[in-house]
């Protein structure tokens, strides 16, 4: 053989064993909604007990990544625990409708594939983040929404619960705020809910996924659907760039942000935090909307920002990042 043939050899199963021995970044960025708690109001005990539903949620999920699983079942295991814990606004401790019920919505989606599934206006589902998952891989269909998403349910085994389980004393009292307030709430520009969750992982393989469950708005009307399960609004994941948002969901809608944040990545190269301050600084303001987003590439780029008073937030990957935050400053 040649020298040159040799050294150029040598050259490629060098790069490949660099490559081999580099292992590919994990990471998971989760949300906890950005409709939150005003900062004066927030007592120490309140601020501990919302990181820690944040800390539990986010270590589950990267353990998953950890132990080589996928990032789909990493954004639903830790939404699925944001939605069993009643401080979010998500299963259990959602905000209620005008009638009184946790309506809800939540979307996952895998981003290779790419795949999704989402239900909305589900009132007996106790993890809507897994019956859009069984909407996903079970049906031919992208969202079910309502009693045709239970009977759904109800067909691959899920159980359904009475509606008195969603509800809790703090947003029945919410709700009975809102329904005071409701002629100047009706103009006036205020955040939903507080605690939409939602979360975004990329696992081992590279692949992407999102999550993101609700209850949506506090007293908003019965049937009323918002972003969270519109994929492209308020979820969305391809193999590039993976999105969950929060905030004013009719906002999210009408600018389909979640999927121009990822076409930003993807066709004019933005880095996913030039994306996300264009879309929720630029684009969003400009229209009045108001919430946040997370986001991550596939490089394990992670952005979480928002224009509203604060996000609740966490994420933690492989190169050693673990932060918890609330508001602008990090706390
Ligand atoms: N985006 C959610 C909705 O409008 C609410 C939120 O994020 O607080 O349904």
């Amino acid at each position: 053989m040649s020298r040159p043939k040799l050294l150029a050899l040598l050259g490629v199963g060098l790069a490949a064993a660099a490559l081999a021995e580099e292992p590919r970044p994990l990471a998971i960025v989760i949300h906890g909604g950005a409709g939150v708690i005003d900062p004066a109001k927030m007592t120490p005990e309140r601020a501990a007990s919302y990181r820690a539903g944040l800390a539990a949620a986010l270590d589950a999920g990267y353990a998953i990544l950890e132990r080589g699983g996928t990032s789909l079942d990493a954004v639903m295991a830790a939404v699925r625990i944001m939605e069993d814990d009643p401080q979010f606004n998500a299963g259990r401790g959602a905000v209620l409708n005008h009638e009184g019920d946790a309506e809800l919505d939540a979307a996952i989606m895998d981003g290779h594939g790419p795949r999704a599934g989402a239900v909305a206006a589900v009132r007996h589902v106790k993890n809507p983040v897994e019956l859009a998952r069984l909407v996903m891989e079970k049906s031919p269909h992208v969202l079910l929404v309502a009693e045709g998403a239970e009977e759904f349910a109800l067909e691959q085994g899920v159980a359904l619960l009475p509606r008195g389980y969603f509800r809790t004393e703090g947003r029945e009292r919410e709700l009975e705020e809102a329904r005071r307030a409701e002629s100047e709430r009706l103009h006036a520009a205020s955040l939903p809910g507080s605690g939409t969750v939602g979360a975004v992982a990329l696992d081992a393989a590279g692949h992407l996924a999102a999550a993101t469950s609700t209850g949506g708005l506090t007293d908003k009307h019965r049937g009323r659907v918002g972003d969270s399960p519109i994929i492209g609004a308020g979820t969305y994941a391809d193999e590039a760039c993976a999105v969950s948002g929060t905030g004013q969901g009719e906002f999210f809608i009408r600018q389909v942000v979640a999927y121009d944040l990822c076409a930003l990545v993807e066709y004019r190269h933005l880095t996913v935090g030039a994306a996300v301050r264009e879309v929720i600084h630029e684009k969003l303001r400009h229209t009045g909307g108001e919430g946040g987003v997370i986001a991550l590439d596939r490089n394990g780029n992670i952005a979480m920002d928002f224009n509203s008073v604060g996000m609740f937030r966490a994420a933690r990957d492989s190169r050693g990042r673990r932060d918890i935050a609330m508001y602008r400053d990090a706390r």
